[in-house]
């Protein structure tokens, strides 16, 4: 069976406790590699040496760390097919999923690069004569990075393209259920000139390895995506230590539509937010509301589109609906859907394990998609993770957001509409990070994302992502010949 050791200070790194743990392939439901297991002292290595690597990589000029970056995100342009095919073995994504995802990865690495040197300082318009001062963008130090399962490596390169332009450096801690492809990636940018100790990987479990990350003392920055229960128990450890944070949460989106909708184009967007990524996505359109005059039709629409998705194989470039990535995972979105028929949803489609035959011995659930669903039920108010659709009826226009941002998440939301006053409207006063018309699912290197409420604090992609990465230093110099009053403030 294959091993993945971690990798620190530009090494291979066994676990100083000699402990290993096996990690599975979800479409074949059994384990086929192993992942080392780190703790405190693997923590601590790697930390340091990425405390040590940080002068040297904070001093390299903007241009240097900008080129070497652009190098790096061709270097993965070059390895895309390798990594696309060693997740859909780990995680169980769809190949055709993974090409769309790393063939666009390389532009966070060169946008961030481009990026790097244009960070700017400010002169400050003093009101005080006989002073000058100005203002210089400093990297915070030894960044944490830690991240989910569900798609490892386009989250990592969110954090971790703007966190290098910086000038920060690194330690990772991906999901103890997707290492592998984290560590090979990081392994990948040391071969094509990364410094070592810059990026270093620590594998293992987020209740030691993640916790202790989050608690090293020379950890100056949280980085974090996941569920926002454990946000929660990350954004308190780091309060304890004054750490800033970045929380990347979950979400219980509402895709929204409209009578006057393209329903074509409508029933695409329900179906692709809600059954792409096997519903494994933090931005699903979990909650599908819809309009009531048109609620019979689009529900039968979906239904029979969803109904014929493929499922299988995720390394088959036509199936369109992979396996759940773990076993509690699969339980849980199991769960969900006893406790919709519970709480007296009315299921439309699926609403039970797939045991198709091309599904294998894979961890399959049928596309599942609940009627009737009132939005203070569960099934409307948890994020299921999985493939699961709520839907719930409205009136008008005042009803559907109502019932929006009945939630206390805020991560996505869909409008549909062929109404351009309406749909400014709605995205006005949906309260959430992202509110996308007429389509979903879409995210750039250019454009901010994440979540008001419970799905999060801060922003990743765009401009602003790299200030996350950065602090202020101000420096005042006197240019007069006076000496002030020492008991007055100047
Ligand atoms: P998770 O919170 O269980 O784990 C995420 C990471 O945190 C893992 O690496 C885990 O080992 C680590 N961790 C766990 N406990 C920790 C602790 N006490 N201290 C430090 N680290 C700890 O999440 P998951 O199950 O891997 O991912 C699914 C969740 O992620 C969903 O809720 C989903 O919505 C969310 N998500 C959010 C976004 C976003 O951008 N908003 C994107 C993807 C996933």
């Amino acid at each position: 069976m294959q091993k993945y050791p971690m990798f620190v200070d530009g090494r291979n790194h066994e676990p100083a406790g000699g402990e290993w743990f096996l990690t599975d392939d979800p479409f074949q439901g059994k384990p086929w590699a192993e992942i080392a297991r780190g703790g405190q002292r693997d923590v601590d290595e790697a930390v340091e040496a990425a405390h040590r690597a940080f002068p040297g990589w904070a001093d390299l000029t903007a241009s240097a760390r900008g080129a070497l970056l652009r190098t790096l995100g061709d270097a993965l342009a070059g390895h895309a097919e390798r990594l696309a095919r060693l997740e859909v073995r780990d995680n169980g994504k769809l190949l055709s999923e993974m090409h769309a995802q790393l063939s666009y990865l390389p532009q966070w690495f060169h946008y961030y690069g481009g990026l790097a040197d244009k960070i700017e300082g400010t002169v400050v318009p003093l009101d005080k004569k006989g002073y000058f001062a100005y203002t210089q963008k400093e990297p915070l130090g030894v960044v944490a990075i830690i991240t989910p399962w569900n798609s490892p490596l386009m989250l990592l390169a969110w954090k971790l393209a703007p966190a290098l332009a910086a000038g920060c450096t690194v330690v990772v801690k991906p999901s103890e259920y997707t290492s592998a492809s984290t560590v090979e990636f990081v392994r990948l940018l040391h071969t094509a000139g990364l410094p070592p100790g810059v990026v270093n990987v620590v594998t293992g479990f987020g209740h030691d390895v993640g916790a202790a990350l989050v608690a090293h003392p020379l950890v100056r920055k949280v980085s974090f995506t996941g569920a926002d229960t454990t946000g929660r128990q990350i954004n308190a450890a780091a309060a304890r230590d004054l750490k800033p944070v970045s929380l990347e949460l979950g979400g219980k989106s509402p895709n929204i539509v409209f009578a006057d909708a393209d329903l074509d184009a409508a029933v695409n967007g329900v179906v692709s937010g809600i059954f792409a990524a096997t519903g494994q996505t933090c931005i699903a359109g979990s909650r599908l509301l819809v309009q009531d005059t048109v609620h019979d039709e689009v529900v039968r629409r979906v239904v029979d589109l969803a109904g014929t998705a493929r499922m299988g194989d995720p390394a088959d470039p036509a199936t369109q609906i992979g396996p759940i990535t773990t076993p509690a995972q699969h339980a849980k979105v199991l769960d969900y859907i006893d406790i919709a028929l519970a709480e007296g949803a009315t299921l439309a489609l699926g609403g039970s394990a797939a045991t198709r035959p091309e599904c294998g011995d894979g961890w399959f659930v049928e596309p599942t998609i609940f009627t009737g669903v009132d939005n203070g039920m569960r099934i409307a108010q948890e994020e299921v993770f999985g493939p699961v659709l709520a839907v719930i009826p409205f009136s008008d226009e005042q009803h559907a957001v109502e019932i929006a941002n009945d939630s206390r998440f805020g991560l996505g939301a869909g409008v549909w509409t062929s109404d351009i006053a309406r749909a400014f409207r709605m995205a006005q006063r949906i309260r959430s990070g992202t509110v996308w018309v007429n389509t979903y699912r879409a995210v750039s290197y250019l454009a901010p994302f994440g979540g008001v409420k419970d799905s999060g604090i801060g922003r990743e992609n765009g401009i602003g992502a790299v200030h996350a990465y950065l602090e202020d230093r101000c420096v005042w110099i006197n240019t007069g010949a006076e000496t002030g009053n020492p008991f007055v403030l100047r």
